[in-house]
């Protein structure tokens, strides 16, 4: 999916009534409205983005391409193992390596063919997306739920699916008074993040990293780098450095760029040549801490209201897609059933 294919859609958009909608075009969001559209459901996603894939996310700067969110996927469950092989069988997903170190674990690990945005555009290939679009509240009209857009916007949808991070979610939520079980909204506050730094640096010349293009350092500040040129996403030499949670949360209030010179300083032994230029980007919710017992959490049985997103399945990639999965299911379950049910 590039811009040209969504501008036509966005302009149709305009009647501001869906029967699916779902919040967050991440890989949970795309999961479930391609699950959604496969089985014939007429879904849009919005997300507040500027493109897709939420922390699947790549960044290009000339030449230098840099994954600065998740840096690989793994799979074991075989329904998205089967999405992958389909995703390399289309020239979109790679195998990156089977583990960074001299010993591998034989693992698959998986990229984009040009960053792991491509993943995610992959996942939502032909799917209504609205970028730029950012929910300020959800609330409950009697059989449809409302969704206010910050630029005042509002949306009616007969079924839908948030998928951003949980605090992100209940705050929507929240705004819009739609009132949950107290211990289930409990549980769900209960699940905090881990925050990450990612700083992105454009190299004079090739890094000193091992082979691969990956390592792990067992280091206080810094829990991963990754050349993305040795990766095979970037022409230019370009390395991703990952903060620990510990550092992040130590500096997040501090000045950034300040922060992403003393990281680079800590790397500089690993990165070897000289730092052209560099950005910080900082992940709030990087990824969760705990997840939630269910695959996805159903806030409301009609109109469905469900909550999806790797705080269920797992805190990678594949915990994000089969909590989509199971959250479209979930709605087309509930559409169906809904002669026979009375309300949230
Ligand atoms: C630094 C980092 C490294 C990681 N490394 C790996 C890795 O190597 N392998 C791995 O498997 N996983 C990794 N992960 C985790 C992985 O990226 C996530 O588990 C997965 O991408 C989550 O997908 P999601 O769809 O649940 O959420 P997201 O990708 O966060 O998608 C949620 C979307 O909701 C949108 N949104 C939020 N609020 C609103 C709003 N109010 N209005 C409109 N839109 C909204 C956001 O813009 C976002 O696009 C990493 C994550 C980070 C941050």
């Amino acid at each position: 999916m590039n811009r040209s294919q969504l501008a036509p859609k966005m302009n149709s958009a305009k009647k501001r009534t869906a029967d699916f909608l779902v919040i967050g075009a991440g890989m949970a969001g795309m999961a479930a409205a391609a699950a959604l559209q496969q089985s014939g459901r007429q879904v849009l996603v919005v997300d507040k983005g500027r493109g897709v894939g939420g922390r699947m996310a790549t960044r290009r700067e000339g030449d230098a391409t840099f994954d600065h969110g998740a840096q690989f996927v793994t799979a074991r469950d075989s329904r998205f193992v089967g999405w992958l092989e389909r995703a390399r069988s289309a020239g979109v997903a790679v195998e990156w390596c089977r583990g960074f170190d001299s010993q591998t674990d034989g693992h698959l690990r998986w990229r984009g063919l040009t960053g792991m945005s491509s993943l995610a555009k992959h996942m939502g290939s032909g799917l209504d997306v609205i970028q730029q679009a950012q929910v300020s509240l959800v609330r409950r009209s009697s059989d449809s739920w409302i969704v206010c857009m910050s630029d005042g916007e509002v949306w009616s949808a007969k079924s839908l699916i948030i998928t951003a991070p949980l605090p992100q979610a209940l705050m929507l939520l929240e705004a819009g008074e739609v009132p949950l079980e107290s211990e289930f909204k409990q549980q769900l506050s209960a699940i905090d993040y881990e925050r990450c730094f990612a700083v992105m640096a454009v190299l004079d010349g090739p890094s000193r990293l091992p082979p691969l293009g990956g390592f792990t350092p067992a280091h206080e500040a810094i829990s991963w780098i990754a050349d993305n040129q040795l990766k095979g996403v970037s022409v230019a030499p370009a390395v991703t450095l990952h903060a620990t949670h510990f550092f992040s949360v130590q500096h997040w209030d501090r000045d950034r760029e300040e922060t992403a010179k003393r990281l680079l300083l800590e790397a500089k032994d690993w990165i070897g040549a000289q730092v052209k230029s560099f950005r910080i980007h900082g992940w709030r919710f990087s990824r969760p801490m705990a997840t939630h017992p269910e695959s996805c959490a159903v806030v409301c049985s009609d109109p469905p209201l469900v909550l999806a997103g790797d705080a269920f399945c797992g805190p990678r990639v594949e915990g994000a897609v089969l909590s989509g999965w199971a959250a479209a299911e979930a709605v087309i379950q509930l559409t169906r059933d809904k002669s026979s049910l009375g309300g949230c």
